[in-house]
């Protein structure tokens, strides 16, 4: 049976994510999507051969959507997402599921009070072929115990409304996550670190930062957010084990190798660097909903990811290490699912 799904927010991923249910994905279709800006949810729905929405809440409540996918700003996701619980929808929320934890834990509960999983949250990385193999090394012993890591999150440049602590709410939320679920175990406490200030650094910004992670095992991961690099999108990673490492780098494309020279492409933005991640995940949600399930990463990781955005935000506003507080992990949302 083919996943009829209604998108919210036509912007940059939603109609990423129109695209590729329409093009990539199999068993899946779109067939309603909403947009404030009704001209560009208008187009999307013209490319797509979906119908557009008066309001999200008519796209949530439609007889022809069976699933919804939110990409509207993310102070919007919370209710848009406890209202496809209360209709009984499962939904694809794009991260972050919430701005702050007191909207998250709403999730939260209303998902618990529904007794089942309806939320995935987007965190793709999850479906990277990458970050899946440096997964595979840590958890197969290959590098022994695993101790540590070093993370590169770098952007060429970023929009005009991309200012002060947003590499630590909107950039590194896919570091606390990713980091999350490759040691298997929360984020303890965290320390944002002051650099010196790039000088094409918008004003007011303070690009490069370096995030210390206190993982609840004694891990420690050292995070390195610069979102104005401008040479490319680049995210890079290494975990350090007892017996030795293993890397995440981009992923080779072409070489060139010229006049002395040897040179390869860095990706230009995460649309180029995560493609082949999005698709993953969207088939991922798609077949799991075949078979009546919900696997991908839950409310409570997003909820644990907006705890430790927070936390850093502290930090980066107090100058010192912050202990990241979590609710109790209700048992819907086991440790390693
Ligand atoms: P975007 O280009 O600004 O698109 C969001 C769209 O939603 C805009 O057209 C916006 O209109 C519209 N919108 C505003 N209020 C709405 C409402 N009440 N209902 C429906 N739509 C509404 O942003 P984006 O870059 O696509 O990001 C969307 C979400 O996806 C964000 O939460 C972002 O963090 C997330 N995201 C995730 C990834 C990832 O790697 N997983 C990558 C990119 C983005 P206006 O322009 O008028 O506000």
């Amino acid at each position: 049976m083919t996943l009829r799904v209604g998108v919210i927010g036509t912007g940059m991923i939603g109609a990423d994510h129109v695209t590729r249910l329409t093009t990539a994905v199999v068993g899946a279709t779109v067939t309603a999507v909403f947009d404030v800006v009704t001209e560009r949810a208008r187009q999307v729905a013209a490319s797509s051969g979906a119908a557009s929405s008066p309001s999200w809440e008519a796209l949530v409540a439609a007889d022809d959507v069976d699933a919804v996918v939110i990409a509207s700003p993310g102070p919007l996701h919370p209710d848009q997402a406890i209202a496809c619980i209360a209709a009984g929808k499962p939904v694809l929320c794009e991260k972050p599921l919430a701005t702050t934890t007191t909207d998250a834990e709403r999730v939260l509960v209303a998902e618990q009070a529904a007794g089942r999983r309806f939320v995935q949250l987007g965190f793709m990385r999850r479906y990277d072929a990458g970050y899946l193999d440096v997964k595979t090394a840590m958890t197969d012993g290959v590098i022994g115990v695993p101790l540590l890591a070093h993370a590169i999150h770098r952007n060429a440049t970023v929009p005009d409304f991309f200012r002060g602590e947003m590499s630590l709410t909107d950039s590194l939320v896919h570091e606390f996550d990713i980091f999350r679920w490759l040691f298997g175990a929360e984020i303890a406490a965290v320390t944002v670190l002051p650099v010196t200030t790039s000088p094409l650094a918008a004003d007011g910004m303070r690009d490069p930062q370096v995030t210390v992670l206190q993982m609840a095992g004694g891990e420690v991961v050292t995070v390195e957010s610069f979102v104005n690099c401008q040479y490319g999108y680049d995210v890079r990673c290494e975990i350090v084990g007892s017996l030795g490492t293993v890397s995440l780098d981009n992923p080779r494309t072409t070489i060139v190798i010229t006049a002395g020279r040897r040179s390869e492409v860095v990706p230009a933005d995460w649309q180029d660097r995560f493609a082949p991640a999005y698709t993953r995940e969207l088939q991922s949600w798609v077949d799991g909903l075949a078979a009546g399930r919900v696997t991908g990463p839950s409310a409570w990781d997003g909820y644990a990811a907006t705890a430790v955005a927070e936390a850093a935000v502290r930090s980066y506003r107090e100058g010192r290490r912050i202990d990241v507080a979590l609710v109790d992990r209700p048992p819907l949302y086991p440790l390693r699912p």
